[in-house]
């Protein structure tokens, strides 16, 4: 299939290029490098095409859909920070919620019926049943939750009036770097607990924060489940295969595995060789104590199974990565 991928340029992004055209489709990226890395995108594709374009910019995206004959659509281009999204609403609901409205419409305009996107396990808040299963209610608990509920409940719209196909593939904590070490992630400012952890490893930090261990859980610090990168990639290769226009399918993507923050902490300890001193500080803000899904729905409608989603393989290929590129994308 020829397949525009917009955020192509990105963490997921860029690894989910790299396995569509493994597979023998027909790549063209869509990034307007804001958060992206040019070179992840050339890496990935080997110099394939990438329009630099915003996803506000909808003359251009209907032109990129129709110059290049696109069949379908890999949506990643969004911001995913839920500490960002608390300070700045706005950002979050301008371009998750905006941006995925101009792309609809072009796609509507280009009459492309197909579309896999990024969600994520935001929208569930804090959910009372463990794990969390598809049909547990949505009750985002911050702005990027929000958002991305939004943008689900645009295209189960769009399903019902246009026969748009779609699958919203609902993240949990995606994590880890290719095997090969050519691809991995790289933030401005990095946020995200493992490649902040692995900084600490690596020098460029001196400690970690761990904020707050007096949650309702095991060990008090907050529970995420890691799935790596390479499997959240399969599933959209799987998931775009088996789309047809007019269908919808929600699904969650975790590896059914809860680890706690001190835990990740203890694992690179482990992995990396290094001592990794931590703190112990106040919460932060949106964090929900305890992600954890239920795959079973990805596994029987999509024949998915997280192959290096154990914590050892995600810190270890994290770990690889942030070692060779100490400075990530940039030369
Ligand atoms: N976390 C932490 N210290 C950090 C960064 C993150 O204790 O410097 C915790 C955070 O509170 C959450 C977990 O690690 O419980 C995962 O956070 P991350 O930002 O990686 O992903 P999120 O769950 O927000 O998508």
């Amino acid at each position: 299939m020829n397949i525009l991928v917009t955020g192509a340029a990105g963490y997921i992004g860029s690894h989910t290029c790299r396995q569509l055209i493994e597979s023998g489709h027909q790549v063209t990226g869509y990034d307007n490098l804001s958060r992206g890395h040019q070179e992840a995108f050339d890496r990935a594709s080997a110099g394939g095409k990438l329009v630099i374009g915003d996803l506000a910019n909808t003359p251009l995206l209907v032109r990129s859909l129709r110059e290049n004959e696109i069949q379908a659509v890999v949506h990643f281009a969004a911001f995913g920070l839920v500490g960002e999204s608390v300070e700045h609403p706005e950002l979050y609901r301008q371009n998750n919620v905006e941006g995925s409205r101009s792309l609809l419409q072009a796609m509507l305009e280009a009459n492309v019926k197909r579309l896999v996107v990024s969600s994520t396990t935001a929208i569930y808040g804090e959910p009372s049943q463990m794990p969390i299963s598809e049909d547990n209610p949505a009750a985002p608990i911050n702005p990027y939750g929000q958002s991305k509920w939004e943008v689900e409940q645009m295209l189960v719209n769009a399903q019902e009036q246009h026969g748009l196909g779609f699958t919203a593939l609902r993240y949990f904590n995606a994590a880890g770097a290719s095997l090969d070490g050519l691809l991995g992630e790289d933030h401005e400012p990095e946020t995200h607990l493992i490649p902040i952890v692995l900084q600490v490893a690596l020098g460029q930090r001196d400690r970690i924060s761990i904020f707050g261990d007096d949650y309702s859980t095991p060990d008090g610090t907050c529970v995420r489940d890691y799935v790596h990168v390479l499997d959240l990639a399969s599933a959209h290769v799987r998931a775009l295969e088996r789309l047809q226009p007019g269908e919808l399918l929600q699904v969650n993507l975790g590896s059914g595995i809860g680890t706690s923050v001190q835990e990740i902490v203890e694992q690179a300890r482990r992995v990396t060789g290094h001592p990794i001193p931590a703190d112990i500080v106040p919460r932060r803000p949106g964090d929900p104590p305890c992600l954890i899904a239920n795959n079973q729905l990805a596994k029987s409608e999509l024949g998915w199974q997280p192959v290096h989603s154990d914590i050892t393989t995600i810190l270890s290929t994290a770990w690889d990565w942030h070692h060779r590129h100490p400075r990530g994308y940039t030369p």
